[in-house]
């Protein structure tokens, strides 16, 4: 790739100055697109300007003068012959009063607004024209602006695309045969189009990003990101696992055991999640299943597979509160089987630690729990089989490779479960996570009652008080309040949520009210739960690290104050902890007014709505796929020219036009990636 500096007039303080752009070579130029184009190429008649045009004037300066007024401006009576506009000046200097005199000739280019007796120009670029023959120094293109930064001149853009253009090979790497297929434009011909548009094309079409040269480079990039995903799942399927074929006992003793039977989906799944361990290459799986559908459950049979066969299972949780929910289903479940499970969390006392270390390592505990602190250095494994990610919306693809590459040992490496409760609408998936496999849980257990949501102003927070006071001490039931807060701080989150629990005792003085939040000890979290759990608690005030994996079925309302401050997918997530019974269960959004049009919108959307799959499918229409891939997850897709929400509708020809490039065409796969995914070369050596 030619670096940026090789061009003419590229020294190094500029290239610094691109470098903070992330353009580095010639290529990241030009697929630096401009921010919109401004029309230099015909000059319009002063008597054709409509308020709100962008548009460039000649003519000439009748009167000029400073007047005083609420802000002191400089002002040019200006005229074409056709009509007049004023060009008003806020800032000024004098060499320009001196320039900007009567009889001046000028090129004015500006956005017109209305002024006080007729058109103005406010703060318009111009240049003098009085010893030019004008006409022959239009421009032939439109100008295109770029991003930029205040250190660096439009003009340097220019003059870097042109001479791309006239120098550099601008190299294809879509053969014609898939651009005929899928009605592509050929590369140098969006480029040109896009940095070099002709006068005649439709600003309109380019600003809402549907012209054919933007779907080609939209195209190419999502096909990019996809193909370096595909392309590490088939690698996956050239790599050795344990093949975990010897179950069976273990897991019909659990299933005899369980108060349920599992539901048609649970079933189907475990199958295919069996077949894969089974198989001697490493599974990639993601298990889809929205909120309460029971994938902990069909994790403990995966689980068990592995451990029957001889191997060790890796339970990995994004928070500890999940981390000790599972901890205790696990020993429930596990314990009469006498399988060993021991749980790992930062907060180990440094004694506690060593011994939890030494049981992994000699291969005494069959199945580990914990946090991402289950992989760190001193974290050995003595066979470890199986991997599996709850709760996966919080990590992106490096996380699942280092956590798998962590897990290798000897050319061997762990089969990976990854559950997830934020659905992923399927378009989205295949681009997003085409390096695993999906298995959806679709059904929900029998005997659940969807929950009642209402949208109530915090004017009203009283009667939501009076409210929680008879669901806990007239039903015998128990609610949730959960605080949210926009900083990420856990000191300020803590704050907000013990203020608002000395509120509620005060408000509630008959209820025993528990809080619980991220900065608490383990051991102390634990207790509040338990004590919630045991129903000693009727009201459990907590920041939103509730969110996942909390499980009490004598819970039945949850108050969320500002919901407006979350994304529906972590909404949806939080609901989803009522309702997990047969009893009618209500969850109150409790904002605060004023809500715009697209929170009103949102709110909506939960209200209506109990399916995750469809809240997802809203949340990717009115948000985008930032909110529904989690926004923070590392290592979404970091795109440069597409925009997954607009460019949405190419997904399922990018995913038939991947198939067809990774079987014919090797080589350019691998350019592809390599123009477009900055970690693609990170990627080739996993
Ligand atoms: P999630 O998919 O959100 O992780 P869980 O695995 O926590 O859901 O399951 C939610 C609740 O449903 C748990 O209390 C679990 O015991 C129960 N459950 C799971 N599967 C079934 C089933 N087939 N029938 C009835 N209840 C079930
Ligand atoms: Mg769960």
């Amino acid at each position: 790739m030619t670096p940026i500096t090789t061009l003419h007039g590229i020294g190094t303080r500029i290239a610094e100055q691109l470098a903070k752009l992330d353009i580095h070579t010639v290529e990241d130029m030009l697929f630096h697109l401009p921010l919109r184009y401004e029309d230099h190429t015909q000059v319009k008649s002063i008597a054709d300007l409509k308020v709100g045009d962008n548009t460039l004037i000649e003519g000439t300066i009748q009167a000029a003068e400073v007047k005083m007024g609420k802000r002191r401006s400089f002002l040019c009576t200006f005229s074409d012959g056709t009509g007049t506009v004023m060009l008003r000046f806020f800032h000024f200097y004098p060499a320009q009063r001196q320039q900007l005199k009567q009889g001046t000739r000028l090129r004015c280019f500006g956005k017109v607004s209305q002024g006080y007796q007729c058109l103005e120009l406010v703060h318009p670029q111009y240049e003098c024209t009085n010893d030019i023959n004008s006409a022959t120094l239009l421009e032939e293109h439109l100008t295109p602006i770029y991003p930029s930064s205040s250190q660096l001149n439009q003009s340097i853009f220019h003059s870097i695309i042109d001479q791309i253009f006239e120098k550099q090979e601008i190299v294809e790497y879509i053969p014609a045969s898939i651009r005929d297929k899928f009605n592509l434009l050929p590369l140098l011909d969006a480029l040109n189009i896009l940095h070099r548009p002709q006068p005649n094309l439709s600003l309109k079409i380019l600003r809402e990003g549907k012209h054919p040269a933007q779907r080609r480079l939209a195209f190419e990039e999502l096909l990019a990101h996809h193909l370096s995903l595909y392309a590490l799942k088939i690698r996956s399927r050239t790599r050795n696992a344990p093949s975990l074929d010897n179950a069976g006992q273990l897991i019909q003793t659990l299933l005899a055991q369980l108060p349920f039977k599992l539901t048609n989906a649970q079933q189907q799944v475990y199958t295919e999640i069996a077949t894969d361990l089974r198989s001697t290459h490493p599974m990639q799986r993601l298990l889809q299943g929205d909120v309460g559908s029971g994938k902990t459950v069909v994790a403990a049979l995966s689980a068990l597979q592995a451990i029957e066969s001889g191997y060790q299972v890796a339970v990995m949780t994004p928070t500890e509160l999940l981390s000790e929910q599972h901890k205790r289903t696990f020993t429930q479940w596990l314990e009469p089987l006498e399988i060993k499970l021991t749980w790992i969390t930062g907060s180990l006392t440094k004694k506690k630690r060593e011994q939890t270390l030494e049981k992994i390592t000699s291969g005494e505990a069959a199945l580990i729990i914990g946090t991402h602190a289950l992989f760190q250095k001193d974290v050995e494994f003595a066979k470890l089989g199986l991997v599996i990610v709850d709760e996966q919306h919080r990590f992106g693809v490096h996380q699942r490779l280092a956590l798998r590459n962590k897990g290798s040992q000897e050319g061997s490496y762990p089969h990976q479960l990854i559950m997830t409760a934020t659905p992923i609408p399927r378009t989205l998936a295949m681009t997003a996570y085409a390096d695993l496999e999906t298995s959806v849980i679709d059904e929900l257990p029998p005997g659940r009652t969807p929950v009642s949501t209402a949208i109530i102003p915090n004017t009203r927070r009283d009667e939501v008080i009076a409210r929680i006071q008879h669901v806990c001490q007239n039903e015998g039931r128990q609610a949730y309040w959960v605080c949210t807060l926009i900083e990420e701080s856990e000191t300020l989150q803590f704050q907000a949520a013990s203020d608002t629990t000395e509120q509620l005792k005060k408000a509630l003085p008959h209820l025993n009210i528990g809080l619980i939040h991220g900065r608490i000890k383990s051991k102390e979290k634990e207790e509040v739960m338990e004590q919630f759990k045991a129903k000693e608690l009727h009201l459990l005030v907590a920041t939103t690290v509730i969110e996942v994996g909390v499980d009490v079925p004598n819970a039945s309302l949850m108050i969320i104050e500002n919901p407006e401050r979350l994304g529906l997918a972590q909404l949806h997530q939080l609901r989803g902890r009522v309702g997990r019974g047969a009893l009618q269960s209500y969850c109150v959004l409790l904002y605060q007014p004023p809500l715009s049009e697209i929170a009103k919108s949102r709110l909506t959307t939960i209200r209506e709505n109990d399916d995750g799959f469809v809240i997802a499918q809203r949340d990717l229409d009115i948000r985008g796929p930032g909110e529904v891939l989690g926004t923070r997850q590392k290592g979404t897709l970091n795109l440069r020219v597409a925009d997954l929400q607009r460019d949405k509708a190419l997904l399922t020809d990018i995913v038939e036009a991947g198939k067809l490039l990774f079987k014919d065409y090797p080589e350019q796969c691998q350019s592809l990636i390599q123009r477009w995914v900055k970690e693609g070369l990170h990627y080739g050596e996993v």
